[in-house]
């Protein structure tokens, strides 16, 4: 540790407290990653902030001393987003984690950066409310993380995704300025909407001290079922004739076989093995409404050729069926000792061309990829079952990675459409977003942050 470095530290000390921050090894390498595969890089110590000022003091000294930070709420992110840089601070965000408001009259909830995506969803559940965006991680991830990334859920189809839900935010500047934008209006044009560029910022913009939520009321009723096919254009083809029937399923995903075979060996489903796509479909609303979509779907699934199809008969069977798609992850990382997974995504009518190619790729670079993902958002997760130790087979995976990015882009999709830039995406933003687009990008930084000290080296360099 630098001398400089040791002033920095004992400056965070005389704001926090000696026990907010971590500076040996072995304290700090918990947040040396996040659940990205394949990154690692040690901070200089790690600082638990417990409320804004104290953040804001912690900004203060940071920018003072050009010390960089890493904003950190649980570290699941899925591109190295929360990844430190070397001698910096990470700022954990996670201690900040009570629900501070829950508005009834105004259909709202304000919330400390580090609580839980699932705590804000059980505290408006208690209200008799719903806040629905639903990330696979949502028991653990938290909701400055979810706004950092504008992450998405398994129930974006119909409800949309975090920043559907974002009506306020407090930030602190790399300053240390705190800045509040948005408020409980449903409608409000004054000035620019600050609030929209912080959303998916990856904390290169500022650092989330508060969220103010919207609410909606709870669903009265849900269907879900679960069909399999015995070619993967079926589900597909079930999907796309879902939405021509003007029916929007809060729940439209897929598995395919890689992905179905380790999530039974996993999770015990019972899920039939003799298929190549599984498609879990629900339905919410209106209880007639909800029955007469139930028997749609299940109609539309039987005629492209739906193998088994399964109606859960009450809510713990509804969890167990659910539970198929929400364990694909946990369930494809026990396979190999390294899990890369991706999410590029495309327009929903190339969707079945779009998981074709990827099958093509694994085959052309030797390589495991299980898929599965958001079938209705045309939002797919390609997921790498490979072995970082193994160096000839890494370099065909980032082959293929080039390849199925490529691919997405020319489809008319996108490089990532919930997980975030990070690090891992970056070297390919420039060819998505343009010149214009990556120009306007750093200038918007420079302005907020001239010292660049906020998570330098995420989304551009
Ligand atoms: C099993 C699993 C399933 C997942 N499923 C989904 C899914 O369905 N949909 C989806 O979108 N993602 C998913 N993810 C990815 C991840 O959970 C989300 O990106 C989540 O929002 C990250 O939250 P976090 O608290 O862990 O943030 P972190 O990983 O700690 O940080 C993520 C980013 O947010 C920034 N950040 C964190 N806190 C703040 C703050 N207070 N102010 C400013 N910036 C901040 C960090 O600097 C970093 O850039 C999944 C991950 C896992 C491991």
């Amino acid at each position: 540790m630098t001398e400089a470095f040791e002033r920095t530290v004992s400056d965070l000390r005389g704001i926090v407290g000696g026990g907010e921050v971590l500076t040996a090894q072995e304290d700090i390498i918990p947040y040396s990653f996040d659940g990205t595969a394949a990154m690692q890089a040690m901070p200089g110590c790690v600082v638990f902030a417990r409320t804004s000022d104290q953040v804001a003091a912690v900004l203060k000294t940071a920018n003072a001393s050009k010390t960089p930070v890493v904003a950190r709420g649980s570290g699941t992110g899925l591109s190295g987003g929360s990844l430190p840089v070397p001698n910096c601070i990470v700022l954990c965000l996670a201690k900040m984690n009570r629900i501070l408001d829950v508005d009834p009259a105004n259909l709202t909830i304000l919330v400390e950066p580090g609580v839980t995506t699932l705590d804000a969803a059980e505290a408006a559940s208690a209200a008799g409310l719903f806040y629905p965006p639903d990330p696979g991680s949502m028991k653990i991830s938290t909701i400055a993380g979810n706004v950092a990334e504008n992450s998405g859920g398994l129930r974006g189809l119909k409800y949309g995704i975090t920043r559907n839900y974002v009506m306020g935010l407090e930030v602190i500047l790399a300053d240390g300025q705190m800045l509040w934008t948005g408020n409980k209006c449903v409608k409000d044009v004054a000035g620019y909407s600050l609030k929209d560029l912080f959303i998916g910022s990856e904390g290169t913009l500022g650092v989330i001290t508060k969220v103010l939520l919207k609410l909606i009321p709870k669903p009265a009723a849900k269907k879900t079922m679960v069909a399999t096919f015995a070619r993967m254009d079926e589900a597909a083809q079930t999907v796309s004739d879902i939405i021509a029937a003007q029916i929007i399923p809060c729940t439209l995903e897929f598995l395919d076989r890689t992905t179905i075979r380790c999530v039974e060996d996993f999770a015990k489903v019972g899920l039939p093995l003799d298929c190549e796509a599984l498609l879990l479909m629900e339905t919410d609303g209106h209880a007639v409404a909800v029955a007469d979509e139930a028997e749609q779907m299940e109609k539309l699934a039987r005629k492209n050729g739906a193998m088994h199809i399964r109606i859960a008969k009450d809510d713990t069977e509804a969890a167990r069926l659910a539970t198929a798609r929400r364990s694909a992850f946990s369930a494809l990382a026990r396979v190999a000792p390294t899990t890369i997974l991706e999410d590029a995504t495309v327009p929903r009518s190339e969707l079945a061309k779009m998981i074709r190619f990827v099958a093509a790729v694994a085959e052309k670079y030797r390589l495991r990829i299980g898929t599965f993902g958001h079938m209705g958002d045309g939002n797919l997760h390609p997921t790498f079952l490979t072995d970082e130790r193994n160096k000839d087979e890494m370099h065909r995976v980032e082959e293929a990675f080039k390849e199925i990015f490529d691919e997405a882009i020319r489809l008319g999709g996108t490089i990532t459409g919930e997980h975030g830039v990070g690090i891992a995406k970056k070297s390919f933003l420039p060819k998505f977003a343009g010149d214009a687009q990556m120009r306007v990008m750093k200038e918007l930084r420079r302005v907020l942050d001239p010292n660049g000290i906020l998570n330098p080296g995420k989304i551009f360099d």
